[in-house]
């Protein structure tokens, strides 16, 4: 990301954001209410368009697409940039298998067959395999948010942003959240996440941003924003969580 900006009715909520993603690392966006945490995030996936400044992204041979271009193919971006949001959106009328399936049957072309096998292996790997056959409404909160991320893995993607998915949880159903998002580094997914979770941020994340106003105030190894901040604000709101 360089240089996004982005304003509501004149009020500008990101002011100039500079931001690189590696694949397989974990970046943790921290900050106040409002500081611009989802605001990034739906700029990246296009749910929102900025209003200057460029997003790229790389495949594997390194090639950049600009992703801010008017003319991209959105759809195209959405399948490598995957989102999660708080709250879990499943397809309440669809199993916990189907929920997998209808994705990359309809919008990327996959086989049925091939599909319900990913779809099997990803619900494997988030220790679902016994809920394929079950509907949201019959899963708790950590289930479905589990199902969410395996439905957005479903579609393999490059990036997985991941926004405030543990905020609508049991705080006992956190862990069984984060364990999944733990996991994915191994796959080489670079994923961007916007928590309260400090606990997570510090243990699991690779770089902690934290942002104010629409700013990345401080940006580093975890150790290092948490333990040595150097921005008396990074250290105002730290202290919150103390
Ligand atoms: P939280 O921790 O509460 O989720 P956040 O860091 O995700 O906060 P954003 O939702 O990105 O914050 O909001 C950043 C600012 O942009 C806020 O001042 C918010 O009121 C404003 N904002 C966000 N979406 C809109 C919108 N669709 N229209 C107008 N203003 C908006
Ligand atoms: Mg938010």
């Amino acid at each position: 990301m360089e240089q996004l900006r982005k304003s509501y009715h004149g009020t500008e909520v990101l002011r100039g954001i500079d931001l690189t993603v590696e694949p397989g690392q974990v970046v943790c966006l921290i900050g106040a209410s409002g500081s611009g945490k989802s605001t990034l995030l739906r700029c990246l996936n296009l749910l929102e368009t900025v209003d200057d400044g460029t997003v790229w992204l790389a495949d594997e041979s390194g090639a950049e697409q600009d992703v801010t271009d008017p003319r991209v193919d959105v759809d195209g971006v959405r399948r490598r940039v995957g989102i999660v949001f708080q709250a879990y959106n499943l397809f309440p009328h669809l199993s916990v298998l189907q929920n997998l399936v209808l994705a990359p049957t309809r919008a990327a072309g996959v086989s049925r067959q091939a599909a319900r096998e990913r779809a099997l292996a990803l619900l494997e790997r988030v220790g679902l395999a016994d809920k394929a056959g079950a509907y949201p409404d019959a899963l708790s909160g950590g289930q479905q948010q589990r199902v969410a991320l395996a439905r957005a893995l479903a579609m393999d993607p490059e990036v997985l942003l991941l926004d405030e998915i543990t905020s609508a949880l049991d705080p006992l159903l956190v862990g069984e959240v984060l364990d999944v998002v733990k996991g994915l580094r191994a796959d080489g997914i670079a994923v961007v996440m916007a928590t309260h979770e400090m606990a997570f941020a510090r243990e699991a994340s690779d770089v902690v941003a934290f942002l104010a106003d629409g700013e990345i105030v401080e940006i580093g190894p975890p150790e290092q924003l948490f333990d040595a901040p150097r921005d008396p604000r990074t250290a105002a709101f730290l202290a919150r969580f103390r």
